[in-house]
């Protein structure tokens, strides 16, 4: 009979032991002053140590680095009740998080104490990089929602300082503080561009551009420093003008110079060549790109260059030939990204010791650039009839008062439907619209379509801050005759309604 039930409880222990050992929690069993009995194989590799060092030990001292005041007083289980710790409370060990269950236990008059734990780190992490997603996107909601409605109130400044400098000689003691006021203006579009560039994140804020411009801003900055090494520019005369985000090219380029900059340690020649290029469909096949005009940057340096085994990662994020802190393998990471991005390609040719040559392709866009801030601009009047749409109060104010005085006569409508209207009723009046880009209730693009439906001969020129995820390019590829961004002043503005109206 004894027999009988021994090998019973024996059966049992084992038959409990499978089922211990298969769970996928750590078990531990403790003594009432926490000495740990029994450890399952989860345990084992949750608390990253071995079982003979296990058993025996203090379960509190485990957590000496923590809390084990907070978690020896959970053990005291004095009061016969579970325990549990998760949430935001939780033990930690070996930089894992565990959220944990504590059963008192009685068992013919023995008390004991069982440990449930879990490690919860991996949940917790995703749990924390969901939080900083979201709140990048908060953030990036709020300066985008800022900067677009700063950007509307500097539009508002820059247009009645033009107007004033419109009637006063240069002469005038007004006249140089209303440039300043100008250059301020000028320092504020800079922060909203800033601004919005982070709200878009990857996205880009494109702006019609001439390259050459670029690379003598950034290649005459970064050559100031670095005299060791000869920089050779040679530019396309005419060059095509591409639609890129300033920011993101320019960062492109630098990333590029100080590539080329490194691999010449004892100094050298960077050349730098702008060029207008037609490529046909077997050249751009290999790079899933449509064939047709495109810009082509060459960058060379007379550097230590790179074999094939290195040439064929450089793309890679976080791959780099260079010792810790010079270099983070993400330049050449970004310029991809951002070439792409412009749908663009770029190609490199290099030899170990022969230097290297990286070509970027950015394509070409037709439409004519409107330089910003074209000092000594002429302004050019005229007599036609404008309809000006826009949503903001202000902008239609001050463009109707810079119209005015242009010469032009003007209709205003301060919504999408509205402007539709008024296009139906005035149709054979109307020369040419100025259409806001971004407006509650029907944006630009449609309002574009539609009007483009009723007389697809309409001159349209479109006026925004700025252009969300190619937006403009996107209304200009499909006929549209130009883009102005605001804030602009009275030139510039004349200017481009004369090549629109043209
Ligand atoms: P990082 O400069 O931080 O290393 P990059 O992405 O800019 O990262 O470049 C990756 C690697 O490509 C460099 O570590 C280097 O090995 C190689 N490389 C890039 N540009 C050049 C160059 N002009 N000449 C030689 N090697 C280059
Ligand atoms: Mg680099």
């Amino acid at each position: 009979m004894k027999i009988l039930s021994e090998k019973k409880l024996l059966l049992s222990q084992r038959h409990f032991e499978t089922i211990l050992a298969g769970m996928y929690c750590g078990i531990l069993e403790l003594t009432p002053e926490a000495r740990i009995v029994y450890c399952n194989p989860v345990a084992v590799s949750l608390l990253g140590m071995p079982e003979e060092k296990l058993l025996g030990s203090d379960f509190t001292e485990l957590f000496q680095h923590n809390d084990n005041q907070g978690i020896r007083k959970l053990l005291d289980t004095s009061d016969h009740t579970p325990q549990t710790i998760s949430g935001n409370s939780f033990a930690t060990l070996n930089g894992k998080e565990f959220s944990m269950k504590i059963l008192p236990v009685k068992s013919k008059g023995k008390e004991a104490i069982v440990v449930i734990f879990k490690d919860i780190s991996l949940r917790k992490n995703i749990e924390a990089r969901l939080i900083q997603a979201q709140k990048m996107e908060a953030i990036g909601t709020l300066a985008g929602g800022m900067a677009h409605d700063f950007n509307n109130l500097l539009m508002g400044m820059q247009g009645y300082v033009s107007l004033m400098l419109m009637d006063i000689k240069p002469t005038h003691p007004h006249y140089r503080r209303l440039k300043a006021i100008e250059n301020q203006v000028e320092s504020g579009t800079e922060l909203t561009r800033q601004l919005l560039a982070f709200a878009r994140g990857g996205k880009y804020e494109v702006k019609s551009t001439n390259i050459n411009e670029l690379i003598i801003k950034t290649s005459n900055m970064f050559g100031r420093t670095k005299k060791e090494m000869k920089i050779h520019r040679k530019y396309q005369k005419d060059i095509w003008t591409v639609e890129v985000d300033q920011g993101q090219i320019e960062q492109t380029l630098l990333n590029l110079y100080v590539n080329a900059w490194q691999a010449m340690p004892e100094g050298g020649d960077l050349n730098i060549k702008t060029e207008n290029v037609t490529l046909d469909e077997t050249y751009v096949k290999p790079f899933k790109i449509e064939p047709g005009n495109y810009v082509k940057l060459t960058i060379s340096d007379t550097g230590v260059g790179m074999d094939e085994r290195i040439k064929a990662r450089i793309f890679e994020p976080f791959f780099t030939t260079k010792e810790m802190g010079r270099g983070t393998g993400l330049g050449l990471a970004s310029v991809y990204g951002i070439i792409k991005n412009h749908s663009g390609f770029i190609n490199v040719y290099s030899e170990k010791n022969k230097g290297t040559t990286f070509s970027v392709y950015l394509p070409a866009f037709e439409k004519t650039v409107i330089k910003k801030r074209e000092l000594s601009a002429e302004v050019l009047k005229g007599s036609e009839t404008i309809l000006l749409v826009d949503d903001e109060d202000v902008i239609i104010e001050v463009s109707l008062e810079i119209l005015n005085a242009l010469g032009y006569q003007v209709l205003t409508a301060r919504s999408g439907k509205e402007a539709i209207e008024i296009y139906k009723k005035n149709k054979d009046k109307i020369d040419m619209i100025i259409l806001d880009m971004i407006m509650p209730d029907m944006g630009g693009g449609k309002v574009y379509d539609k009007i483009k439906e009723i007389n697809p001969d309409i001159k349209v020129l479109l006026s925004s801050g700025y252009s969300i995820e190619g937006q403009a390019s996107e209304i200009l590829k499909r006929g549209c005759n130009g883009f102005i961004q605001k804030p602009f002043n009275v030139s510039e503005l004349s200017q481009i309604i004369k090549k629109v109206l043209r």
